[in-house]
């Protein structure tokens, strides 16, 4: 792993299409790069779209990425999901919305007890079987395959951005389905937590395996970890805007694992007053962006 081959890669950015690309790590199998332009860690190559589509239909549900059934995982990312209730809220939307991925229907609960009303699109058979059970109207398949009569006022996308593989086609695809000055919204991890987290233990040695850091860097699920920069950089190649990003809360477990959370979270809110988003411990983002009619690409997402 070692030799010149691998420790660099001519493949530009997912994010800010930079050729700049230097490998981070390996895990199981799979290598994470880290972008010198953005940022954005990202891995080379993206796993086969088609595989991914079958292992989402078919067995993700079960996968070793969060074996917890539809309780204890709706239970962990209650605040996650509140934090996403908050920027709609922030934003006046409270109906003609669209969940990607709405997985076990945790945002979709939490949806409804606040009186916003919204509709998902999910590919795993079995977490979108268990939503329609609970009352939820949720299609099944991808943003890319959904055949939707109606523009949407906002996409919201919960720990779902970093699944992805096919970024173009999925902006694509929520620019048509947004109505005008609609927004798309998102929480997921970025990348400085990783970097930086991963870089301390393995005391900046890249050679060594890349930790899991509780499921963020997890291949092949995790496809690509954006920095702010790189989603910034990205998502205005299509056509959006920021709007706004905000600090995500932490996931919560039982346990142990759950008070280190909640002291990470205290000392993240502290980070956040301080430093930003430059702040290294921030685990996850909101994402706020808006779309915008003007599609020129803009000079920071041209081809270096
Ligand atoms: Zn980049």
């Amino acid at each position: 792993m070692q030799d010149a081959i691998t420790t660099s890669s001519n493949d530009p950015c997912v994010a800010c299409r930079r050729r700049a690309l230097t490998l981070f790590g390996a895990r199981r199998g799979y290598r994470y790069y880290r972008c010198g332009g953005c940022g954005t860690l990202q891995l080379v190559p993206m796993p086969d779209p088609e595989a991914l589509r079958r292992d989402y239909a078919e067995g993700y549900a079960r996968a070793d990425h969060w074996q917890q059934g539809p309780g204890l995982r709706n239970a962990a990312v209650r605040g996650q999901s509140q934090a996403l209730v908050d920027a709609l809220t922030r934003n006046g939307i409270r109906s003609n919305l669209l969940e990607v991925g709405s997985g076990w229907g945790a945002l979709l609960d939490l949806m409804r007890e606040h009186g916003i009303d919204c509709e998902g699109v999910e590919p795993s058979c079995e977490m979108r079987a268990h939503c329609v059970t609970q009352g939820h109207t949720v299609h099944a398949g991808t943003l890319e395959t959904l055949d939707a009569p109606l523009r949407y006022d906002a996409v919201v996308f919960s720990s779902v951005f970093e699944h992805l593989v096919e970024h173009e086609r999925c902006l694509e695809a929520s620019r048509a389905l947004l109505a005008p000055n609609g927004f798309l919204i998102s929480l997921q991890p970025t990348a400085l937590f990783p970097t930086f987290a991963a870089t301390v233990i393995r005391f900046g040695m890249r050679r060594l395996p890349l930790p899991q850091l509780h499921h963020v860097l997890c291949p092949p699920w995790h496809t690509v970890i954006f920095s702010i920069d790189g989603m910034s950089a990205l998502l205005g190649r299509h056509g959006f805007r920021l709007h706004a990003v905000h600090i995500a809360p932490q996931q919560r477990d039982a346990g142990l694992t759950g008070i280190a959370q909640r002291v990470l979270e205290r000392v993240n809110r502290v980070g956040w007053r301080v430093a930003g988003v430059r702040w290294p411990l921030a685990v996850g983002h909101v994402f706020e962006f808006q779309k915008v009619d003007d599609t020129t690409p803009t000079q920071e997402g041209s081809e270096i």
